[in-house]
């Protein structure tokens, strides 16, 4: 087993599978990996007699760890600890970009190309879009209407053929990054927001829209070429 299922776990207790300088290999672990527009986790690994901090966690073949502090003997039992404020924010940011995208997508028919997940601020590039500021404020009442339905989140695998073939996901998904994996995945993780969106995604992410709060648009930049980014933070 290489992660943990059930995105809501902050702490867990593993088996140090390998070490090398800088670097702890787990048997499982919560952390999560950078990918996806989602920046890693950072945390601690704690054990009788010693600790570190988790600095960047990254996905190579397996996953890897990167650790300040002396490192643990391989066998050693191990007790990880997420800096859960920020993953949260990392999951509430998330969910935020799969439901914006997808008003976008529904609204002006437009892409995403591209997004970044922070935990203070998120951005997201659609192509092509056009929009005033009218219709910014409008774009962001509809996105916080939705939020207020406070529609679950579901997180389930699909056979990746009937993905290509549902025409319900996401056109930016469907020439996304997603079909680009060898064909030997055959089966995804996909993300559903109601009956609103479905996307594949490998991210974290909160079971309902209400943990969001609301999503603010505090930035709209013209990339050229017909492209927008979209800057958002959450406020209560
Ligand atoms: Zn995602």
């Amino acid at each position: 087993m290489d992660s943990l299922d059930g995105t809501y776990v902050k702490k867990f207790e593993a088996e140090v599978t390998a070490t090398f300088p800088g670097i702890v290999e787990l048997d499982q672990t919560a952390f999560y990996h950078l990918g996806g527009g989602q920046p890693a986790d950072t945390g601690e690994l704690v054990w009788q007699g010693g600790g570190g901090r988790v600095v960047d966690v990254r996905k190579k073949n397996r996953i890897r760890h990167m650790f300040e502090g002396d490192l643990p003997d391989v066998g050693m039992k191990v007790k990880g600890n997420l800096d859960w404020e920020r993953r949260y924010s990392h999951m509430r940011m998330h969910t935020s970009q799969h439901l914006v995208s997808s008003v976008v997508s529904e609204r002006y028919g437009s892409d995403t190309v591209g997004n970044q997940i922070a935990a203070d601020k998120s951005r997201i590039d659609f192509k092509p879009l056009k929009l005033g500021n009218t219709e910014l404020n409008m774009l962001q009442d509809e996105v916080n209407q939705v939020i207020s339905k406070d529609l679950k989140i579901s997180i389930s695998e699909s056979e990746r053929s009937d993905l290509e073939n549902n025409p319900e996901i996401r056109s930016s998904m469907s020439s996304g990054l997603w079909k680009m994996l060898p064909s030997s995945v055959t089966r995804l993780r996909v993300v559903k927001i109601g009956d609103i969106d479905v996307c594949p995604c490998a991210g974290t992410h909160v079971r309902s829209l209400s943990e969001i709060g609301n999503v603010e648009f505090f930035k709209k930049d013209n990339k050229g070429s017909k492209k927008v980014r979209l800057s958002y933070r959450l406020v209560d």
